[in-house]
């Protein structure tokens, strides 16, 4: 029996399992290996108010504007000004940063960043560093188990006690603990565009669903504008950066898409460039992204550069074929201040959590700091709880029960469920796939991976169906304004049914 199991080794998970205590007896499970993440693959950096002249207060400024009206205000204040902190606890122990000549960290600029603010490591390899850094801390401190796929929530007397876990030779075991963790990151690759590490498939979601808990803001999807797009398949991200040192948007004739579309062109909102590629592309064919104007690309860019070339494509002298991806997912299972869900001794943090700091749309690089910030404040959660004595044996589960993915469920999210959705073609798209509840347990491990799947992609659309407005990352055709009696409104699911709840989404004036 653990303490607490985690379920997922990103920033997270990593970080729940720093923060502890050193005689709690922690278990993390990741069902690939440890690098094998969304973590892995940040680029950009951790925001904090690190700056001269910068404060918690204004990062918090920048993130509701972000966040088009629908972020947590005081959640948004929480982790700008305790994100800041943690960060600097983990600088004092060792964190790596890029440097300036005078050894102070060299922050990065991002769009709707009113500051310098991006801490970064490696150049493009902040993910990276973070993920070693924290293996590092945690190394003798939690039981790592790589390979090992949680497959059900057990719930019994009401409270979450344990976790079946399949191991990488269909072998089953449950594993008890008095909290368990939810920290299983995004949804991209339930979309056959995305940005996102092969583990993204939303199990967190269906996990917390089958268990009772809430989930909230679901349709609230970023897509990424410019995934490189190759014989129908997503080959990696090429960041704004490169449009930002000059890279031009056009069409197979090669002229420029986002003429007469936004005064800032390639530079426009992360939301209106994503939408205006993929109205292009569903209608015209193939967007390129031009990127021959940047001198030095290899030397600028040099991640980006070894990926094209590893796709057999050369930036300094081809274009590149480029299509919106999922990248990030806003909602997800609803949580308190500490990370608790509406399940007694579940809890969830990073991607798969909604605290309500991302609103309907993520100001860039805010995710690793809402990992940082609510791990620690878990950790220091957990330690005022009583330990949880599990008093009865968990049941039998047998592996009788067949289920079979629906064909093509990837293409059909990102037709039906993606960037420009549609009332009608949602409601085909819920005719085909309805939102079910499975008993897990009887069925085969890989059929409960595609079962997460399945469910994740079901809860997405029955959100994105049920929100008739457009808003930030959610973009209805058929009701293209945002509208009045949505704002401050947030849309629950669980298996109990559809709730609509308030949500405080006014800023204070001064933060501390
Ligand atoms: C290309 C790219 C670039 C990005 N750049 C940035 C950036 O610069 N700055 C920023 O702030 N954010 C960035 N993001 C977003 C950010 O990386 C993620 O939101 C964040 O890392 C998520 O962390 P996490 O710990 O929640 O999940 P992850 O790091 O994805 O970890 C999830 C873990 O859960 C495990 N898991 C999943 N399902 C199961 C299961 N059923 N059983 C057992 N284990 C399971 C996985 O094995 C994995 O260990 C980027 C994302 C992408 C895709």
């Amino acid at each position: 029996m653990f303490d607490v199991c985690i379920i997922g080794g990103g920033v997270a998970g990593l970080m729940l399992a720093h923060s502890l205590p050193d005689h709690y007896k922690v278990a993390i499970l990741t069902k690939h290996d440890a690098m094998t993440n969304n973590t892995a693959f940040a680029q950009g950096g951790i925001a904090a108010s690190l700056g001269a002249g910068d404060s918690p207060s204004a990062h918090a400024e920048d993130t509701m504007v972000a966040t088009a009206q629908h972020a947590d205000a005081e959640r948004v204040e929480l982790m700008v000004r305790e994100g800041l902190e943690t960060v600097e606890l983990l600088l004092a122990q060792g964190l790596p940063y890029d440097a300036d000549d005078r050894g102070f960290p060299e922050l990065g600029q991002e769009g709707a960043h009113r500051f310098r603010r991006i801490l970064h490591a490696g150049g493009d390899q902040t993910g990276k560093m973070l993920m070693r850094f924290l293996l590092e801390q945690v190394k003798d401190k939690a039981v790592q188990l790589p390979f090992h796929q949680a497959l059900e929530l057990i719930v019994e007397d009401g409270r979450c006690q344990g976790v079946l876990v399949g191991d990488a030779e269909g072998r089953r075991s449950t594993v008890h603990a008095a909290h368990i963790v939810l920290a299983t990151g995004g949804i991209g690759q339930l979309y056959s565009q995305t940005s996102n590490s092969a583990i993204a498939t939303g199990d967190g979601l269906s996990l917390a669903y089958h268990a009772g808990a809430v989930l909230e803001d679901l349709e609230f999807v970023q897509f990424h504008p410019t995934v490189l797009h190759l014989n129908g398949r997503s080959c990696g991200l090429v960041s704004e950066a490169v449009r930002g040192e000059g890279a031009l948007l056009v069409n197979r004739h090669g002229k420029r898409i986002m003429e007469h579309v936004h005064p800032l062109l390639e530079l426009a909102p992360r939301d209106i460039v994503a939408r205006t590629i993929e109205w292009q592309y569903q209608q015209f064919g193939t967007v390129y992204l031009d990127a021959r104007p940047i001198d030095d690309f290899p030397k600028k860019f040099p991640s980006i550069y070894l990926n094209c070339r590893k796709y057999g494509f050369d930036p300094t002298y081809e274009l590149l074929p480029v299509r919106p991806g999922a990248h990030f997912h806003m909602g997800g299972i609803q949580t308190g201040d500490s990370g608790e869900t509406s399940v007694p001794g579940l809890y969830a943090l990073g991607e798969t959590a909604s605290t309500g700091v991302h609103g309907a749309n993520r100001l860039a690089s805010n995710s690793l700091l809402e990992g940082l910030a609510f791990a620690k404040r878990l950790a220091d959660r957990l330690q005022q709880l009583p330990a949880f004595v599990r008093k009865r044996p968990f049941g039998k589960n047998s592996r009788t029960r067949e289920f079979v993915l629906p064909e093509n469920l990837p293409l059909n999210m990102t037709e039906k469920v993606g960037i420009l959705r549609d009332k009608k073609e949602l409601e085909k798209f819920l005719d085909a796939h309805p939102l079910r509840q499975f008993s897990l347990r009887d069925y085969s491990n890989s059929d409960i991976q595609d079962i997460h799947r399945y469910t994740a992609s079901s809860l997405i659309a029955t959100a994105a169906f049920l929100r008739d407005e457009s808003r930030g990352g959610h973009y209805r055709m058929d009701a293209p304004e945002t509208s009045a009696k949505w704002t401050g409104k947030v849309l629950q699911l669980s298996k109990h049914g559809v709730k609509i709840a308030d949500r405080k989404i006014e800023q204070k004036e001064t933060v501390g």
